[in-house]
């Protein structure tokens, strides 16, 4: 079926006992098994169905089988945020010595997890000069285990070539993790480029009303474990925290999110509530429609900003001037997503009062919401970083980003109008001639 159409109905066939239309809500911790020999088959993976909610429940099971069929993959595993989500696809298949090439313009706090926390955990994580293939290709060696990018960067709205890229990671023997969230299933789905895991903060435009915090893995059940065995044996070696599983024997293709849900998610515990399942599958029923919306407002935004004096650049990829214009028509048919960023004449100060002016814009640090946002990365998401590494990732001082969101185009122009004529104001002029 049509993505629009897996978005509403995906994963969920009516419930047999209640005939529940809407996916129920299984606040449980437990379920209970018919006997001992079924609890143990239960544990011993013999035989399928839910043991603790730290592990699997039912109605997160729904939004698992949702998401995967929106990506085209063959099994999804959601966790509590985006972060853990990315923390578990990496660690899942990188042993202590070994690294990932990632491409350098990443959300600020995947950099932190990349460039400090990682590596403290013995996985180095090398940063391309750029997002080509050729950048990252340079870095692979030996102990390379995957290949790192964001479908379409956030906040610097590259677009990766993902087809080049999951050329270089097959040519090596490593899969590529595309971080899908900027552009969504809706937009582009990297599997049937030749990705091999997707991650999503399920946060940002899935769930879609700035509610709920979550995240997935989705697995595309392609990559040969066992044919790079020496490279990954944690999938085709027995496994001593789980009495010696061979997870490419007992998942066969569906080894990756197994290992993941019985060794990560089971022993440090980042678990999506069922309540938060429910409202990111609520979000989820719309997404294709808000997508349209905020694709198209996104465009109209953008043309605005392009066409007036008080802004300074605009960075937009369906726009024929922008670097990642080729890539925009390859992947998105012309379209571009709904992250926009870019500065106003005046610089830094002026970019400020722009900021504080905004009155329909909420000032955050969040992407995806129905609503419009805008942030200043620099100070917030990618605060952490050094100057230099900013400007690797794409982030200048004065930029500012924006969610645009669903409202009636007419508002979101109008509020931008005011908020930009505030920041050419006589006063603010004297102030920015002054810095
Ligand atoms: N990936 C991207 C591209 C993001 O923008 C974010 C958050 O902004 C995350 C991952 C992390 O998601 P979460 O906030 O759900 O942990």
């Amino acid at each position: 079926m049509k993505s629009d159409t897996v978005a509403v109905h995906g994963g969920y066939e009516t419930e047999p006992t209640t005939r529940a239309v809407a996916v129920p809500i299984y606040q449980t911790v437990a379920y209970e098994f018919d006997s001992a020999d079924h609890g143990a088959a239960l544990f011993n993976l013999e035989v399928e169905g839910h043991r603790y909610s730290r592990i699997s429940n039912p109605t997160t099971a729904v939004l698992e089988r949702r998401v995967a069929e929106l990506e085209g993959g063959l099994e999804a595993l959601c966790v509590s945020s985006g972060q853990a989500a990315l923390n578990y696809a990496v660690l899942n298949l990188a042993e202590i010595g070994s690294n990932i090439v990632s491409i350098p313009q990443l959300y600020g706090t995947t950099h932190t997890l990349f460039a400090h926390i990682l590596p403290g955990q013995g996985v180095a994580v090398r940063f391309a000069e750029t997002d080509g293939a050729d950048a990252i290709e340079k870095l692979i060696d030996e102990k390379t285990r995957a290949i790192f990018c964001e479908s379409v960067g956030n906040p610097a709205g590259n677009i990766c070539d993902i087809e080049a890229l999951a050329a270089v990671a097959a040519r090596h023997g490593i899969p590529l993790i595309v971080d899908n969230t900027v552009a969504t299933p809706i937009l582009l789905r990297p599997i049937d480029y030749g990705a091999d895991i997707v991650v999503h903060s399920l946060t940002k435009f899935m769930g879609g009303h700035g509610t709920t915090l979550g995240g997935a893995i989705v697995d595309s059940g392609r990559f040969p474990w066992k044919t790079h065995a020496r490279r990954f044996p944690m999938f085709s070696e027995p496994d001593p925290s789980y009495h010696g599983l061979i997870y490419t024997e007992h998942f066969g293709p569906a080894a990756y999110i197994a290992r993941c849900r019985s060794v990560h998610l089971r022993t440090t515990g980042a678990v999506l509530a069922p309540i938060s399942a429910f409202l990111l599958l609520q979000g989820i029923e719309t997404v294709a429609l808000r997508v349209e919306r905020h694709v198209e407002n996104a465009r109209r935004v953008a043309e605005f900003l392009r066409d007036d004096p008080r802004v300074a650049w605009v960075n937009y990829a369906s726009f024929a001037d922008n670097p990642y214009h080729r890539l925009a028509q390859k992947y998105f048919g012309g379209r571009a997503c709904s992250i926009l960023t870019f500065g106003i004449e005046g610089g830094f100060p002026a970019g400020k009062v722009f900021y504080d002016a905004l009155k329909l814009f909420k000032r955050l640090v969040n992407m995806g919401d129905a609503k419009s946002l805008a942030c200043h990365p620099a100070s917030t998401t990618h605060r952490q970083m050094s100057t230099q590494e900013q400007a690797k990732a794409g982030v200048g001082p004065e930029m500012i980003r924006l969610s645009v969101g669903i409202e009636h185009i007419d508002d979101i122009l109008a509020d931008l109008d005011q908020a930009l004529a505030a920041s050419q104001a006589p006063d603010v002029a004297r102030l920015v001639a002054a810095e």
